[in-house]
């Protein structure tokens, strides 16, 4: 039924060792409660016989000499006389009732048996505890079978047999032995009729257990299995599939963290389908322009020089918009993959005025106003400058791309606790609101921007995103279509 390596075998196995271990220990507490009870109640019943017969024995001595004196007798005869009447009569005195309950023997001073009610009575090897008996005046008892508190669990029960060894002082003056036996056949059985009903209940206990047992782990292996199966289909490939929820066990909570998991892999694999689509359509429009005039000189351009220097022209420039973006590409690609950013000490301020003369020299022709951090004290962050320097040129770049001739672009810089503050604002086009969620996706250009022809690929804002991200910082942005856009860049200014 089971395989045998199978979790299921295993856990069945533990189940019936763990119940049989609970029901066991439970069984044999029990059974010696039970026993030592009823040892007890041996005891006590022992006692109470022995104190009887030995009153019972003592009444008769005195009465015996009592009827010897009135016979006649007197001195050594009269206790002899006494001493033979009784033992005729010793056979009757014990058959009273309520001593009925245990066997007696009699033993005179020299250890010799002189009477006994039953064969059983008489135990050979108790003479140590008789003698002492007589040489102390005093009750000893003695062990006559030593039983056992769990014997009665597998057989009949066996409780220990006492036995009392009771100085008695006889008619003719010298110290007899009486020995009481009480034989606890009644509490043993007492302990014999507990075994069935036991044994029962322990089987039913073992049986309910491994049901239990069996039941709820059927229920989490039933689970652990649907998970399985589901993991399964996922490593086909089936992103869709997700994995049982239902309830609000540790299981369903495992099944959500997976399926989010999956979700997340889904997401990837998806923008990763997205990506490779977009980029390989933005290839394909520059490679279809150089093919074009690639054509194009090859028909006309030996004769006509203007054809030619058109055609040149042109796959120059294609070839140039393939280089920036396999650029732009490959930047993204190191930002995600979580380039080894360095940390070293560097001054903000200094690093976007660089980047700010830079960008101005770049737009010369647009006349625009750039405004830079004031020179107060320096701003100094430790991070890696190159990507620093990254996310700025491309916010500075798209500001003057996306501001018209005139236009003012204002940068500030500031310590906010343990980050740096960059704010970016310029008096641009603005960002449609529809468009701002989108902005920091890869390929996303607006609408407006790309009827402009302003020749981005969408790659920027998200390269900037990336870096920021794997900075431990964040970007943000805000902004009024006509008014202008402003991006608010937070990076840890880290140990310095
Ligand atoms: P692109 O190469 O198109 O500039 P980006 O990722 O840098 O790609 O920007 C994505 C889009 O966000 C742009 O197409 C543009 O519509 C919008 N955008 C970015 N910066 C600005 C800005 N400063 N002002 C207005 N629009 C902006």
């Amino acid at each position: 039924m089971f395989a045998r390596s199978s979790l299921r075998f295993w856990l069945l196995l533990v189940s019936v060792l763990f119940a049989l271990a609970v029901v066991g220990g439970i069984s044999i507490t029990t059974y010696v409660i039970v026993s030592d009870g009823m040892q007890g109640v041996a005891q006590g019943t022992t006692q109470r016989v022995a104190a009887s017969a030995a009153t019972v024995l003592r009444d008769a001595v005195s009465e015996s000499l009592v009827a010897a004196g009135s016979q006649g007798f007197s001195g050594e005869q009269k206790g002899h006389f006494a001493y033979q009447t009784l033992r005729t009569e010793l056979p009757s005195l014990f058959n009273r009732p309520g001593l009925g309950e245990a066997e007696y023997a009699l033993y005179d001073s020299g250890d010799n048996e002189v009477w006994h009610s039953s064969p059983t009575a008489v135990w050979l090897y108790q003479d140590e505890a008789r003698r002492e008996a007589i040489s102390t005046d005093q009750v000893t008892v003695s062990t006559g079978r030593v039983g056992s508190l769990i014997s009665g669990l597998a057989r009949k029960a066996q409780l220990t047999i006492r036995v009392m060894h009771i100085p008695i002082k006889m008619p003719d003056g010298s110290i007899a032995i009486l020995d009481v036996t009480y034989r606890p056949t009644n509490e043993e059985r007492v302990i014999d009729a507990v075994r069935a009903p036991m044994t029962a209940l322990a089987l039913s206990a073992t049986l309910i257990m491994v049901l239990l047992m069996q039941t709820s782990m059927t229920w989490v292996l039933n689970l652990v299995g649907n998970l399985r199966k589901a993991a399964d289909s996922i490593e086909a490939g089936q992103l869709d599939a997700r994995l049982p929820e239902s309830g609000s066990n540790e299981i369903s909570s495992l099944a959500q963290s997976i399926n989010r998991l999956i979700e997340r892999l889904q997401r990837r694999s998806q923008a990763q389908a997205r990506f490779v689509a977009d980029a390989s359509h933005e290839l394909a429009t520059p490679v279809a322009g150089i093919r074009g005039y690639t054509s194009i000189l090859r028909a006309w351009g030996a004769e006509d020089p203007k054809v030619r220097d058109e055609a040149v022209d042109a796959i120059d420039r294609e070839s140039r918009r393939m280089a920036r973006l396999t650029g732009d590409l490959l930047n993204l690609l190191h930002a995600d993959q979580g380039l080894v950013l360095k940390t070293e000490k560097f001054e903000v301020n200094a690093l976007v005025r660089d980047r700010l003369a830079a960008t101005a020299s770049r737009w010369i022709d647009k006349d625009l106003d750039f405004v830079g951090p004031e020179d107060e004290e320096p701003l100094v962050m430790s991070g890696d400058p190159d990507r620093f320097e990254d996310v700025v040129s491309i916010l500075l770049d798209n500001a003057a791309k996306y501001t018209p001739a005139g236009g003012k672009i204002v940068v500030s810089t500031r310590r906010k606790r343990d980050m740096i503050q960059l704010e970016l604002s310029d008096s641009g086009q603005g960002i449609p609101p529809e468009d701002l969620p989108r902005i920091f996706d890869r390929f996303f250009r607006s609408e407006a921007s790309r009827a402009a022809g302003e020749g981005g690929f969408g790659l920027g804002l998200a390269i900037c995103k990336s870096i920021v991200d794997s900075m431990g910082g964040t970007i943000a942005v805000s902004s009024e279509v006509g008014q202008g856009t402003t991006f608010d860049v937070r990076v840890p200014r880290g140990r310095l």
